[in-house]
């Protein structure tokens, strides 16, 4: 089995929480209890059970009001800073599935809480969460149990406009780069986040703030990812 990847094209996005109810139901997680707080998102947040979520933006951009879908998730990192922090923590929890480069958290691990916080602050999208009953970590889980017979992952599998695909990665980044082509010559500021050291690609067409947050990579430069890196390295 080939090394995988997601594409997901921001563009083709209409926000309909297709994948998000795709993602609980395939993982047989429970819904979340909400409140209007003014925004169409729904959760808040990512948690121990929610893997998936459509994050909605709503600003004013030049004198018009403009709406940012992005559905977000674990990015499936080439080299996964939060598997080399819990190494280096003694953590085994977290593994990197040889075949399709899945990035793996073992629910069944125990993680103490003052290290599921260092492995979050050194996620540089903020991903990994913990359930304080269970001290087990959750994310994503790329569908590796529908992937490895041959399926698509839920989330995509659902998708109902192709903002969300899913391959062998050397066929994902071709579509990738096809696309950004495509969308450039109208959306000069249009971009592949992070394409490079990622599995979850994201088509953006402006600033990666206006999308969220965490659309741009958290700097984890100064912490333990890279003073581990530069130990294996050297
Ligand atoms: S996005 Fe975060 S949780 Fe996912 S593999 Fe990368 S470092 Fe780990
Ligand atoms: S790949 Fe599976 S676990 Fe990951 S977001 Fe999609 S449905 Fe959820």
């Amino acid at each position: 089995m080939a090394d995988k990847s997601f594409f997901i094209d921001t563009t083709m996005c209409m926000a309909c929480r297709g994948c998000q109810i795709a993602c609980k139901q395939w993982n047989m997680n429970p819904g979340t209890k909400t409140v209007q707080k003014g925004s169409h998102q729904n959760p808040e947040d990512f948690s121990y059970s929610t893997f998936k979520l459509v994050r909605f933006s709503e600003l004013e951009v030049g004198g018009k009001l403009r709406w940012y879908f992005f559905p977000d998730q674990c990015r499936h990192c080439t080299v996964a800073p939060c598997q080399v922090v819990a190494e280096s923590l003694n953590v085994k929890a977290i593994t990197q599935d040889k075949a399709t480069g899945a990035v793996l958290f073992n629910k069944k691990a125990k993680v103490k809480e003052k290290d599921f916080k260092e492995i979050r602050e050194n996620c540089p999208w903020d991903i990994p969460r913990w359930d304080a009953k269970t001290q087990g970590l959750g994310k994503c889980t790329m569908c590796i149990d529908r992937v490895k017979e041959g399926l698509l992952p839920a989330c995509v599998k659902t998708c109902p406009t192709g903002a969300m695909n899913f391959g062998d990665r050397d066929k994902v980044l071709d579509l990738a780069q096809k696309r950004l082509k495509e969308v450039k010559a109208t959306y000069p500021k249009a971009e592949l986040l992070d394409y490079e050291s990622v599995r979850t690609i994201f088509l953006v067409i402006d600033e990666r703030k206006n999308y969220h947050k965490f659309a741009a990579a958290r700097d984890v430069k100064s912490i333990a990812y890279f003073k581990q890196l530069s130990r294996v390295a050297g």
